[in-house]
């Protein structure tokens, strides 16, 4: 093998062992990596920034030098970062596509009102708004001809030929 290099100078690849370069080639050959195994490696949240979101293969380098590290390091000059499963980001599924669903139509609630065959309670209101109400909706549900129907007017208790009675029982 002609390597003219010092094996110091020579890096893996974190996505691939198979490709070895030169340390100064790593950060552009990452960049071709990162974008064909893109479907194959799992996002990791960085600790030091919820926004960075790092395939696995670079997590570890990105621990070391990710630019919000110093910041926090100055806090905190005793322990190093704990790295545990809260940082791993869970991957992304890509099967599901909730815009193709078409079974849910949009809720229309004036739609639903005019048409369901609800009755609505005519809570909160005062005794005669609610007897407003209670027609307008006897009105809705049978119909605009609808109109309450009162009993037959029992007989007049002048009625001659009615034998008056103390207590008039209801039948
Ligand atoms: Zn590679
Ligand atoms: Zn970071």
């Amino acid at each position: 093998m002609m390597d003219n290099y010092d094996e110091s100078d020579m890096v893996y690849c974190p996505y691939n062992k198979e490709h070895k370069m030169l340390r100064k080639k790593l950060q552009q050959h990452i960049l071709k990596c990162r974008v064909i195994y893109k479907d194959t490696v799992e996002l990791m949240v960085c600790p030091f920034n919820k926004s960075h979101l790092i395939p696995e293969p670079e997590f570890f380098q990105h621990t070391k030098s990710c630019e919000d590290r110093n910041i926090i390091v100055h806090y905190q000059t005793s322990a190093p970062a704990v790295l545990n499963e809260d940082t791993r980001h869970p991957k992304i599924e890509s099967e599901e596509n909730w815009d193709d669903d078409d079974s849910v139509p949009d809720y229309d609630p004036q739609v639903y009102c005019s048409t369901a065959d609800i009755v609505r309670e005519p809570n909160g209101l005062f005794p005669a708004q609610r007897k407003a109400f209670i027609e307008q909706e006897k009105r809705r549900h049978f119909g605009q001809d609808y109109k309450e129907e009162k009993p037959p007017k029992a007989k007049s208790r002048s009625d001659p030929y009615e034998p008056r009675k103390p207590f008039s029982r209801r039948q």
